[in-house]
């Protein structure tokens, strides 16, 4: 299937190493035949709300076709850190904000409760037509893979029941490195591992109940999933896991689950062959253009 939607793209607007204008997503997006394109910068938490307005700002100020969206990446994230960024408190457990504050050890008493630091009339505010919701980390250290497993779909289940939420962003990432968060980061008395932490075989580790569960919990409350070509195209991911990963999906599409398709670009420029491969797995794995949410997901608005 030709593929005409791309709702997950970073600008140099986001938090992180993301680089594109948005006059190069722009003319890249058109060439690439995209029906349906959009911004969907990061926001963990109120810190980065200010990069979030510089995305708006700018989006605002170009002169775009119809086919060009504004959206949002919004993280899930522990309720104890959205407490503490509020109140400014974050210095004093000295940690940078950027990306929330679980690179610490928590606070006695932290409140783990998945959390969205972010309401409606901040999204209306800000002019936002879509909401992705992602999980980027556990909540808290994890050592073993059942505590990164009851992590994630904790996360996932509260992203796919959240009203706020249009969209669960790459399902499952990032179970190939939460799986043991405690060695890849460091922490006081558990030092950072030296030897690589990302282990793919994981993947094949998946309770099916917890995937079934998960594609229930999308279905009951209307949130798309998404197909996310940065995630399940990485080609440091052996073939044999990536093939359960697109098993999974394929599986939430039997239970009647709708998609969204996004690159995640980071980079200045898209990548055409990324899409072009992913094309090539829609139809090897029974994907149609008919369980695309194109005409865009419209959850709430
Ligand atoms: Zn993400
Ligand atoms: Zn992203």
């Amino acid at each position: 299937m030709k593929i005409r939607q791309n709702l997950h793209i970073h600008s140099l607007h986001s938090c992180d190493s993301a680089c594109a204008t948005i006059n190069d997503i722009q003319k890249e997006m058109l060439a690439c035949g995209m029906t349906e394109f959009g911004l969907s910068d990061h926001f963990h938490t109120r810190y980065n709300l200010c990069d979030i307005q510089s995305a708006a700002n700018d989006f605002r100020s170009w002169s775009r076709p119809p086919e060009f969206h504004f959206g949002i990446e919004i993280t899930c994230v522990a309720k104890w850190e959205c407490d503490a960024i509020r109140t400014g408190n974050y210095e004093a457990i000295g940690d940078d904000p950027v990306y929330a504050l679980r690179f610490n050890l928590p606070p006695e008493g932290a409140d783990f409760s998945p959390y969205l630091d972010i309401d409606e009339a901040t999204l209306k505010q800000c002019g936002i037509e879509y909401t992705i919701g992602g999980v980027h980390w556990p909540l808290k250290t994890t050592y073993t893979l059942e505590e990164a497993l009851d992590d994630l779909f904790r996360q996932m289940m509260f992203l796919a029941e959240n009203p706020l939420i249009d969209i669960l962003a790459h399902p499952w990432y990032p179970l190939e490195v939460a799986h043991n968060w405690a060695d890849s980061h460091g922490f006081p008395g558990h030092p950072k591992s030296e030897k690589s932490v990302t282990d793919y075989s994981v993947f094949a580790k998946i309770p099916d109940w917890m995937n079934e569960k998960l594609g229930e919990a999308l279905v009951k409350n209307g949130t798309c999933a998404e197909i996310n070509s940065g995630d399940l195209n990485s080609p440091a991911c052996p073939s044999e896991y990536r093939d359960i990963r697109w098993r999974q999906l394929a599986q939430w599409r039997e239970m009647g689950v709708t998609f969204t398709f996004g690159t995640d670009q980071h980079a200045a420029h898209s990548n055409r062959a990324d899409i072009a491969a992913s094309e090539l797995l829609l139809d090897l794995y029974g994907f149609k253009e008919d369980d695309f949410a194109y005409g865009f997901p419209k959850k709430r608005r």
